[in-house]
């Protein structure tokens, strides 16, 4: 791997900062970063307005990478998840998911893609493919924004809508995400606006306190996945450390400052946490917090013993919640053929490249 760093990977307060430091203005900064994110350009010879000195400069301090895709699942007006390769080898999934048909029929031009934060994940979740292999490591601000950029290639389209539930924990790679952040909303980046952005957290407080400082109004969707200590000790470890009684207020702290509610996002068990009484534990939190609830029937995990609810099942949790008078979605994973649960494509091609095959 070369030492060099990712063009990619620069916010403006850093490159403005490098520049400045060897004798160039503020304009340059800006003309570099016109270059790399207006006109796309992927070398430092294209930048043909800048003066000879400083696109050498450029090129002894930093370089173009984008990670090489290695499978792509899904087809275009369908969501596509796929798998790029680090340049350690460490394999990373992100999925793209196309704009739905509006109510008046119209397509919109929306284009999410799901991003990955880190190889793996250190927390552990039970349910979950991306905790199985444990975690490998943070990816670095340029390998979070290098899936935004490979999936632009694959769709033939920019990417305007950006949300972190892909594998690992945001919020404990919270200095690279903040990087990134930075390039994604920058008007001399990827502007893509603040509200288009959402992190997701499986309850990790301490990050959540860094994201309730953090200035932009990203939004927050939080993995409750189960409304008492009981249910969340059982399937998620994060419980065991930051409970419920420190989460709540901890998301209390992250609206106030900032008039935003958070989604709760609630994955249906079997048996686990689907009863009519757990509808109502977690209709408390959600009033509680002013929440939108989205519920999630569970996607299989090969080689994990839970399962998802019946279709009956599944409905009348939601029917006592939006009785209730909690806003709430259900939505259907469609791609248990593409193993669309996060985490599943690598732990696939991990298994497979350890000669143990998951079927
Ligand atoms: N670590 C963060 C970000 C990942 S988001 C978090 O947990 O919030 C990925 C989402 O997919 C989480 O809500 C996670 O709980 C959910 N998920 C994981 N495995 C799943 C499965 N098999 N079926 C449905 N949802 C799943
Ligand atoms: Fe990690 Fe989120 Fe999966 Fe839990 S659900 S193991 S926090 S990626």
């Amino acid at each position: 791997m070369s030492p060099l760093t990712l063009i990619t990977a620069q916010t403006e307060e850093k490159l403005l900062a490098f520049l400045t430091e060897h004798g160039h203005t503020k304009f340059r900064a800006q003309q570099v970063l016109d270059w790399v994110w207006r006109k796309r350009v992927t070398t430092f010879d294209a930048m043909s307005n800048l003066p000879p000195a400083l696109k050498n400069l450029l090129a002894e301090h930093f370089r173009f990478h984008t990670p090489e895709i290695v499978e792509i699942h899904g087809s275009a007006d369908t969501t596509r998840k796929f798998l790029t390769k680090m340049e350690d080898g460490s394999l990373v999934e992100s999925v793209i998911i196309p704009a739905a048909v509006a109510e008046n029929g119209e397509k919109s031009e929306r284009v999410t893609l799901c991003v990955s934060s880190q190889v793996g994940c250190a927390f552990g979740c039970k349910f979950c493919a991306s905790g199985l292999l444990g975690l490998k490591r943070h990816l670095t601000t340029g390998e979070i924004i290098g899936q935004i950029l490979s999936a632009e290639t694959i769709a033939e389209k920019r990417v305007n809508n950006i949300v972190f539930m892909g594998m690992g924990e945001p919020l404990s790679n919270f200095d690279n995400l903040a990087d990134a952040l930075e390039i994604i909303t920058s008007h001399r980046g990827l502007e893509i606006g603040a509200r288009h952005i959402t992190i997701s957290t499986s309850g990790f407080v301490p990050g959540l306190k860094k994201l309730a400082a953090y200035p932009r109004q990203i939004r927050l969707a939080v993995s409750l996945h189960g409304a008492t200590d009981e249910v969340r000790d059982q399937i998620m470890p994060v419980n065991k450390k930051w409970p419920l009684s420190q989460l709540i207020p901890a998301l209390e702290e992250w609206s106030r400052g900032r008039n935003q509610m958070p989604t709760l996002e609630y994955i249906l068990i079997r048996d686990i946490n689907d009863s009519p009484k757990d509808a109502s534990h977690l209709v408390r939190i959600a009033k509680r917090l002013h929440a939108k609830v989205n519920l999630i029937p569970y996607n299989t995990v090969e080689g994990l013993p839970w399962k998802r609810p019946t279709e009956e099942r599944c409905r009348s949790f939601r029917d006592a919640v939006h009785k209730a008078r909690i806003p709430v979605t259900m939505r259907y994973e469609k791609g248990h053929d593409i193993n669309a649960a996060c985490g599943q494509l690598r732990l696939r091609k991990e298994q497979e490249k350890n000669g143990s095959t998951p079927r």
